[in-house]
């Protein structure tokens, strides 16, 4: 090889290599550049961990915070349940009471000292033990007073108690005589919680109360019997002072003795009246207070009790009046005695405490359902009137308004709590309204039944068609004005003489006059007189607060037609003007040959009464009455005397040998049967316990009176059952009433 050769062939050597040594170099740069890459990416996911690692490390310690929280939390919590478990024991604990908790299948969960303390010895029943096997230590071991109850019985009967929802509370007797009562409830779990209250203590009171209550009733009952023995023995010898004195008051005495006679009179009745209340308040207190509900006129009723107090308001010269709705029934059903009682006594405090003026009682009302009226009812007097600070309090027992006022009056201070329980009894309320110096306005609100219709005998009607009224009096006079109005008159209403003589001058006819007995200008009679000397025939009647002033005085025969008693009753007016314009043509007509008369014979009374002395008031009481008198000395007798002497009415003590009134009157009314007549029976009493009444109207007899009797009620009573065959009781009739 020539050295051109081995140039050659060593530069190609060398261009090779040199290009092989490229190539490595070019490889060699893209390896690099590949581990660039790598160990960039690398060096990223090295940082990534990083973060990883460092958020993985940071939310460890996050974690490992809260661990410790909860861990402490849960240490918290623990400690407070243990302690509330442990407070909680500690209360049940200390409560005396037995507490004990069963589980879902009735065995003891726990219990107290106190549920324990009873099976003490009898280290069985703790937790663990059932419900059931408790039962039965009890019954085996007599731990409980089981009244004889079998063992089964009595374990089934307490078991099966626990099935009922709501659980009864059971009591329970213990061995050592305590009284537990059981009160068991099922918790919503299941569980079943008793608490066992230890009552005896409860229990020995309610006995003691019940112990105490029986004695004062039996005390109460000794107290009432007391009463009405108290009552009984008082009325009956004061039947004989008040009754004697009245009769000693009408015979020929001195002034002074009359005073005497007087004042035993007076001090008798009021000594009467504070006895009857009293009474009455303790049977009230005592609930013994019975209604009697009986169908009555109420109307005649507030007529009757404004005449008893008549007397005295007329002392005072106030009018009394009675203002009843004329388109108002006046027969209801309630109890008279009692109603009448409470008008007496809002009446009688009206009266009491008026120096001047009138009292009013007004009657409205209206038809709540059909067969049922609603009754208000007022008494307005023109008094000293009541400050409102005692208003309500004069409604309480024994209040009564002291002050310089009324410190003057008499009285119990029981009458309007008296009043007030009545109503209350029968369903009502009462009120007052009054302003001191203004008068007081005492109302009472009461549903009745009515009785029936108002029965006003509308034949023959009235025909008069002009009346004239002379009253000073306005409210008596338009009371009056609407009553003839109903009964379809026209009146002319007068406060005088001169205007009543004015008017029927200038504006005849009339067909009637009413006048008031007490007229400012002349009396009424006087009046009567003038309208006669002037040749008026017309019928002139005259009313009067005290008719019997009149009784002597021949003009009440010359000039007046009739005298009526004020406060007028409806139905007497009716009556009479019925009666006189019946008569009307006849009075103008020339007298014809009077008709012969009827003999009348004298009312027959019997009297059954075993008392000498009330014999002897009795009869000197009737003395002046045109009666016919046959005394019975008891029952038996009364019975024989009804046959024999036939009598128009009876009056009947109750208490007498033989045979009581009660008796003696159920006796007469089956002779009756046979008759079908009916004798009116008055009871004479000096009973008020409750229950008298009933069986007093239960015998069959008719009304009551209570001891002392008074002449005006005997008279009254007497007058009102005098039958049309027999005379009028009363002489000289104080009316010129020829055909009535
Ligand atoms: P009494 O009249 O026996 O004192 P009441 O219970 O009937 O007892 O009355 C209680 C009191 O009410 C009376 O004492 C009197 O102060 C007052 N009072 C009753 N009615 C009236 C009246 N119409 N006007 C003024 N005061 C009256």
């Amino acid at each position: 090889m020539t050295l051109a050769e081995k140039l050659a062939s060593e530069r190609r050597a060398r261009l090779a290599a040199e290009r092989l040594l490229e190539h490595k170099q070019r490889e060699l740069f893209a390896a690099n550049e590949k581990l660039a890459v790598h160990a960039r990416s690398l060096s990223n996911q090295i940082v990534e961990q990083r973060l990883v690692v460092r958020s993985a490390l940071s939310e460890a310690e996050t974690l490992k915070g809260q661990n410790s929280r909860y861990l402490s939390d849960l240490d918290r919590a623990h400690t407070a349940a243990v302690m509330a478990e442990r407070r909680l024991w500690d209360s049940v604990e200390t409560i005396r009471d037995g507490f004990a908790v069963f589980d879902t299948s009735l065995c003891l969960v726990a219990a107290n000292r106190a549920y324990l303390a009873v099976f003490d010895g009898h280290p069985e029943v703790c937790p663990g033990i059932t419900y059931e096997a408790i039962l039965r230590l009890c019954h085996e071991r007599n731990l409980v007073e089981t009244e004889g109850a079998e063992l089964d019985e009595w374990v089934g009967t307490m078991m099966s108690r626990w099935d009922q929802d709501p659980i009864e509370p059971r009591v329970v007797r213990f061995f050592n005589g305590q009284y537990v009562k059981l009160i068991d409830r099922r918790a919503r779990d299941g569980d079943m919680v008793t608490l066992a209250l230890n009552i005896t203590e409860s229990i020995k009171r309610e006995a003691a109360l019940r112990e105490a209550q029986v004695r004062a009733e039996a005390a109460n009952r000794a107290k009432s019997a007391f009463l009405a023995n108290m009552t009984h023995e008082i009325r009956t010898p004061m039947n004989g002072v008040v009754g004697m004195a009245e009769l000693l008051a009408d015979t020929n005495l001195t002034e002074e003795q009359r005073l005497y006679a007087e004042t035993i009179k007076n001090s008798g009745e009021a000594l009467l009246v504070i006895i009857n209340d009293v009474l009455d308040y303790s049977k009230i207190e005592a609930d013994k207070l019975v209604l009697h509900p009986v169908p009555f006129d109420l109307e005649r009723s507030l007529h009757e009790v404004m005449m008893l107090l008549q007397p005295s308001a007329q002392d005072k010269n106030i009018q009394l009046l009675i203002d009843y709705d004329v388109f108002m029934p006046t027969r209801f059903v309630a109890d008279p005695g009692r109603i009448r009682q409470v008008m007496t006594n809002l009446v009688g405090n009206a009266v009491k405490f008026t120096d001047q003026g009138q009292v009013l009682i007004r009657v409205v009302g209206f038809q709540d359902e059909p067969g049922l009226q609603q009754l208000h009812i007022t008494v307005e007097d023109t008094g000293i009137g009541i400050a409102p600070e005692h208003r309500e309090h004069i409604f309480g027992e024994f209040n009564q308004v002291e002050d310089q006022a009324n410190r003057k009056f008499e009285g119990t201070g029981l009458g309007l709590a008296i009043t007030k329980r009545l109503i209350q009894q029968m369903g009502g309320t009462i009120w007052v309204e009054s302003e001191p110096g203004q008068g007081a306005c005492f109302g009472l609100q009461l549903t009745l039944p009515i009785a029936e219709d108002d029965a006003r005998d509308l034949t023959p009607p009235i025909t008069f068609r002009r009346a004239l009224v002379a009253d000073p009096q306005l409210t008596n006079r338009s009371i009056l004005g609407r009553q003839l109005e109903t009964f379809g008159l026209q009146v002319t209403l007068c406060r005088s003489a001169a205007e009543a003589l004015h008017a029927i001058a200038t504006n005849p006819p009339y067909d009637v006059i009413l006048t008031d007995s007490d007229l400012p200008d002349l009396d009424g009679l006087a009046f009567a007189a003038q309208l006669r000397c002037a040749g008026h025939q017309l019928p002139i009647v005259m009313y009067s607060a005290n008719p019997i002033a009149f009784s002597d005085d021949p003009r009440v025969q010359d000039d007046l037609n009739a005298l009526l008693q004020k406060p007028i009753l409806r139905r007497d007016l009716y009556r009479k003007l019925q009666m006189l314009s019946a008569q009307a043509p006849a009075m103008a007509a020339p007298p014809a040959t009077p008709m012969p008369a009827p003999a009348l014979r004298a009312m027959r009374v019997l009297a059954a009464e075993d008392n000498r002395t009330n014999q002897l008031v009795f009869r000197k009481m009737v003395k002046d009455l045109d009666i016919e008198l046959e005394f019975a000395n008891n029952g038996r007798e009364a019975v024989d005397l009804y046959q024999t002497f036939q009598p128009d009415m009876i009056f009947m003590d109750i208490s007498m040998p033989e045979m009581d009134g009660r008796e003696a009157a159920r006796a007469i009314r089956r002779l009756e049967l046979a008759s079908k007549d009916h004798v009116p029976i008055i009871a004479l009493t000096a009973h008020a316990m409750n229950g008298d009444a009933t069986d007093i109207l239960t015998a069959g007899i008719d009304d009551y009176l209570t001891k002392p009797l008074r002449r005006a009620a005997i008279t009254e009573r007497i007058a009102a059952l005098c039958p049309p065959i027999a005379r009028p009781v009363m002489e000289p009739a104080p009316v010129n009433e020829a055909a009535e």
